[in-house]
């Protein structure tokens, strides 16, 4: 069994990047508003992930910890229609198995927090407000070989804060912070009207925090269809951007289906598609695209990390992408 998670925990984990998704993605489905990320040694000695969500009562935080242990889903109905980032109740298992791990989490209605120490399983009270914090040390600890393939803390960071990034541009309602070695490397604050009507506005505004104002001063709203009504059971809105040559970076396309960092080929060849008759030369297109689509007409359970997706038709999606962003980057610009 050991053997089995720590071969899942190769799938799931990869660098420390792939826990703070995995941290983040748990704090944003607890219901979080503020996400504050500490790391240590580019997140290779520590990754904490402190949030201020529902929290994990005393009685269910050792079973957090087990191999398809989830909170989240409890049939096979519901796996079609997943709302949340996780399901699949790996993470915190496989994580577990590659490195050093506790649980700090209080609920509402707990006069205290408690402390759970995976390797000994000792509970023990803690303090904290409501919400949990997850501490992650010395990644790949057990397993030298994998812990020689990892680069730099500069580069592990870098994609520790990328990963951050990600969830960020999707969700401007929640406050996210990163610290390495005691410094603040980057601070988004949460928006308050990012629900409801105005939620592409503070999409906007947090994709000028992240991104640079350049982003969202050179892109255009795309919304397809034009009503931005979801009754078709697809709706393509977001931001698109012809960027200079001189700032042209392939970093900056960005795509999320119901909420979910993806990266797929058909979207990605569709805004391509879109982009022919403006861009010339070597510059990259630049787009933050949020695809709303019926949970049935997707398949999130490709790939244990959940960044591919399968659509069930997907030339729709590809012409649905086209469109949105072909005619967001016809309207003329001043
Ligand atoms: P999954 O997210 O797929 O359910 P995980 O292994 O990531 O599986 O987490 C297991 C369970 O632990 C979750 O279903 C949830 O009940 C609980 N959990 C993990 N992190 C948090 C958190 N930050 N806040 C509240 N509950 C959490
Ligand atoms: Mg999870």
């Amino acid at each position: 069994d050991e053997l089995i998670s720590q071969i899942a925990a190769g799938e799931v984990v990869e660098r420390p990047a792939s826990v703070v998704r995995e941290l983040v993605d748990n704090a944003l489905d607890a219901g979080s508003t503020q996400i504050t990320v500490r790391l240590l040694g580019g997140g290779v000695r520590l990754i904490a992930v402190e949030d201020d969500g529902i929290g994990i009562p005393k009685d269910e935080l050792a079973q957090a910890l087990k191999r398809h242990a989830t909170s989240k889903i409890s049939s096979l109905a519901e796996l079609e229609a997943v709302g949340t980032m996780g399901f699949r109740g790996e993470a915190l298992a496989a994580i577990a198995s590659v490195a050093e791990v506790s649980l700090l989490s209080r609920t509402g209605d707990a006069p205290h927090a408690w402390l759970l120490d995976a390797r000994s399983g000792e509970l023990s009270p803690g303090a904290r407000q409501r919400g949990t914090t997850v501490e992650v040390r010395e990644l790949f600890y057990a397993t030298p070989a994998r812990r020689k393939f990892l680069k730099s803390d500069t580069t592990e960071l870098a994609h520790c804060v990328e990963a951050v990034r990600r969830h960020a541009l999707a969700r401007p309602d929640v406050g996210f912070a990163i610290w390495h070695e005691g410094k603040l490397v980057a601070q988004w604050r949460a928006s308050l009207v990012a629900r409801g009507e105005d939620a592409l506005e503070a999409t906007r505004a947090r994709l000028a925090d992240v991104l640079g104002d350049d982003f969202v001063t050179e892109a255009v709203t795309l919304q397809w269809p034009a009503d931005g009504s979801l009754a078709r059971g697809l709706r393509v809105r977001g931001f698109a951007g012809v960027p200079d040559a001189a700032r042209s970076r392939a970093d900056q396309q960005f795509a999320y289906v119901n909420g979910r960092y993806v990266r797929d080929k058909v979207i990605g060849h569709a805004a391509r598609a879109a982009y022919e008759d403006v861009l010339h030369g070597h510059r990259q297109p630049v787009y933050a695209l949020y695809i709303d689509i019926d949970p049935a007409r997707v398949d999130v359970n490709v790939h244990p990390t959940k960044i591919e997706v399968r659509f069930r038709d997907s030339r729709e999606v590809h012409q649905a992408v086209q469109q949105a962003v072909q005619s967001a980057l016809a309207v003329p610009r001043a």
